[in-house]
């Protein structure tokens, strides 16, 4: 599935979500979507609005220039949480702006249960590709990731046995 169809598939189901229907949903459709850069690694997904929308008199559809979401999201590993993180920006690109009550509200009606919590594995994800080096734990397997190397310095904290450095990427 390419991201324009993942975008039209998470848009039908949002069609079946009746606390959405007030909101113009049908004009998330025309909506550009797009990918942040591979390198990013705390940005996951990003709701771009047109330069001159001001967010205070309220946003629609058509104040948003794109919609950008992390390439590695798209992977068959993580397209549960990519289809999360298009709903999670289609709500702002309704007019929620902010993530405040009416938003985690309306975020917590997705029906992946699993897929909205996947955000801190998928961050530790980026992190541990982006890093250079991995302390690794030879008993219990724990994984750091970390810009340099940690030469027989650092301990488990549970396992109390010295970290050994792998290269990452
Ligand atoms: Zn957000
Ligand atoms: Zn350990």
């Amino acid at each position: 599935m390419d991201l324009e169809e993942r975008g039209q598939a998470v848009i039908t189901r949002m069609r079946g979500i009746p606390a959405l229907s007030h909101l113009p949903v049908d004009d998330l459709p025309s909506i550009p979507l797009g990918l942040l850069r591979r390198s990013a690694t705390r940005l996951h997904a990003v709701c771009r609005y047109r330069r001159g929308a001001r967010k205070s008199e309220g946003v629609a559809p058509a104040d948003v220039r794109c919609i950008d979401v992390h390439p590695y999201a798209l992977t068959d590993q993580w397209s549960r949480y990519a289809d999360f993180l298009l709903y999670h920006e289609y709500i702002h690109a309704l007019g929620i702006s902010n993530h405040g009550r009416e938003f985690r509200e309306l975020e917590a009606l997705w029906p992946d249960e699993g897929a909205r919590s996947m955000g801190q594995e998928f961050g530790r994800y980026l992190r541990e590709r982006s890093s250079k080096w991995l302390w690794v734990c030879p008993s219990c397997g724990d994984r750091h990731p970390r810009s340099r190397r940690g030469n027989g310095r650092y301990r488990c904290r549970s396992c109390k046995v010295i970290l050994e450095d792998v290269r990452g990427s």
